[in-house]
């Protein structure tokens, strides 16, 4: 794992952390699971994203936390912590071979086009979306949605990333094994910021359009008939993905659903 990558994961607020674990934070303070406790004597320290408690004395960062809570090693802690946020770990698997030239090898969008010309669906993967998310089936099409399996048979949902012009720029593959991990994986270099911006292009005066977290609210909110993008998560934005975002923001009527992204990101749509 790279050193920036295991910062991300560092950076995480700790308190949101805390919540994703189901502890309830209240005022920086919370009831500490690590041992018997009835008065919060749990706190948080926001400036320095820790946590300490004053009785038992566990004490850490937002990786300490999910290592001890969910009694997970150090890299099975940073696994659980990537995917709950969003985050794309780079596993060495992944790294560019040292004999690149070229610092970052850019995405081979010609490998992977042709899946979705005919797109294709296995049954775990129309359980996923059409039974779990009851996504509509001419959303599914106009994604271009398609599925495979593995050689070890584990079935993958593929999602395409278009840029505006409709040029494919990134890869999502999606694990449909419930409770497998990683849920996400990328090819080399896709760019899988910005999801859906194809449907920009669509976008009439005074329309609203929907920022979502995630392809899968993206569908959902779709399949109610809006028009809408994703974001994979705050932290992933690219310069780029934001001029975007800035852009649409002076310029439509921006339907934000209030998410602590958005408002974090100073988005001032609630
Ligand atoms: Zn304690």
């Amino acid at each position: 794992m790279e050193k920036y990558e295991l910062q991300k994961l560092r950076d995480l607020p700790i308190e949101g952390v805390a919540e994703r674990l189901g502890l309830r934070v209240s005022r920086h303070k919370c009831l500490c699971p690590f041992h018997d406790d009835h008065h919060a004597s749990m706190s948080f320290k926001v400036s320095r994203n820790t946590f300490r408690c004053f009785v038992c004395g566990e004490s850490g960062g937002p990786i300490d936390l999910v290592m001890k809570y969910l009694r997970k090693n150090f890299l099975d802690a940073t696994k659980w912590l990537a995917d709950e946020n969003n985050i794309i770990l780079q596993t060495s698997s992944h790294r560019p071979h040292p004999s690149a030239l070229t610092p970052q090898s850019s995405f081979d969008a010609s490998r992977y086009e042709r899946f979705f010309e005919r797109p294709w669906l296995n049954d775990e993967a129309r359980r996923f979306l059409f039974d779990e998310r009851r996504i509509d089936p001419r959303v599914v099409r106009w994604c271009r949605l398609t599925s495979w399996k593995d050689k070890q048979g584990v079935p993958w949902l593929q999602t395409p990333y278009y840029d505006c012009e409709g040029k494919l720029v990134g890869v999502q593959n999606r694990n449909l094994v419930k409770g497998a991990l990683p849920r996400f994986r990328f090819p080399q270099g896709a760019e899988c910021g910005i999801y859906n911006l194809p449907v920009l292009n669509l976008l009439k005066p005074g329309d609203e359009l929907y920022i979502t977290e995630g392809c899968s609210d993206c569908w959902a909110m779709l399949s109610a008939g809006h028009k809408a993008i994703a974001i994979p998560s705050a932290t992933l934005l690219t310069k780029k993905d934001v001029e975007i975002l800035s852009t649409l923001h002076s310029q439509l009527n921006l339907a934000c659903i209030p998410t602590t992204t958005h408002l974090a990101n100073g988005c001032s749509c609630n």
